[in-house]
């Protein structure tokens, strides 16, 4: 079961002598349920692929699916459509909004896509990430830890069918930051949630099923059960 799939991705950005080819023909499966890690040297392509997986940024030739949806030749319509109602976002710099309180925050992708929240599991959410004392606090409020924690709750409270963190624990130190692969694990664990991550975190990856490893622009080893020891 393949809850998103690359099927030998180009990305060539520029043209002419500026241009610059990102990936080069990559063949990538993330399985339904799974935590993967997406790992390479800065430059090697992880931010262009989890961009084209994530309907942010469109193939210059092959085919991505998320689920059953292939994503190449949908207009940016239906693209936005997509990232509304079957992907979720988790940033290095937490992109919370600052006028909002956490709770505000976490259902504000479920108000934009017009659609009614699920109470029970938002209830779920919201006590296995272990936020609701702080629902009423702003970011400014909050730790860094805390707010990257209001922003895993973001992603998952829509139920999307992947979640797509790019160095989720890049701003946070090392405590926050095991405080919220914990929890990415645990999600993946106990609600069969799919999940990628970027990282340059071996320690980070450690936390995944799989690790990925690009160079270049290509998929170079890929290795099952990391430890952190392995990953180095
Ligand atoms: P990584 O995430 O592994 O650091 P990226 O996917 O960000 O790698 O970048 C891969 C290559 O594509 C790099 O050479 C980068 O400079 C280039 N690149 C990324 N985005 C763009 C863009 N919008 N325009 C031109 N080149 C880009
Ligand atoms: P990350 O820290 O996620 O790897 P980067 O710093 O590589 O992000 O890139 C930040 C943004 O700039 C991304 O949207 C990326 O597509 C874009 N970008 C990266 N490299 C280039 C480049 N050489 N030319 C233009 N845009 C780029």
């Amino acid at each position: 079961d393949i809850a998103a799939r690359a099927v030998d991705v180009w990305k060539v950005y520029g043209s002419g002598e500026a241009q610059v080819v990102a990936l080069r023909g990559v063949n990538v499966e993330l399985a339904r349920g799974r935590f993967t890690a997406i790992m390479g040297p800065s430059g090697s392509g992880k931010s262009t692929l989890m961009h084209c997986l994530a309907g942010l940024d469109s193939v210059t030739r092959g085919e991505v699916y998320v689920g059953d949806t292939k994503l190449t030749g949908m207009s940016d319509r239906q693209l936005t459509e997509l990232r509304r109602t079957k992907v979720g976002f988790i940033f290095q710099q937490f992109n919370l909004l600052p006028t909002l309180s956490a709770e505000e925050n976490i259902l504000l992708p479920l108000a934009i896509a017009g659609r009614k929240e699920d109470r029970q599991w938002f209830d779920t959410v919201i006590d296995t990430i272990g936020l609701r004392d702080r629902l009423g606090h702003r970011p400014s409020q909050l730790s860094g830890g805390q707010q990257q924690r209001v922003a895993c709750a973001r992603a998952l409270v829509s139920r999307p069918e992947v979640v797509f963190a790019d160095e989720p624990t890049g701003n946070l130190d090392s405590r926050s930051g095991a405080e919220v692969l914990g929890f990415l694990r645990n999600s993946v664990r106990e609600f069969g949630q799919t999940i990628v991550m970027v990282t340059h975190d071996p320690n980070a990856a450690s936390y995944a099923d799989r690790v990925v490893f690009l160079a270049d622009g290509a998929v170079v080893d890929e290795l099952v059960d990391p430890t952190a020891d392995a990953v180095l």
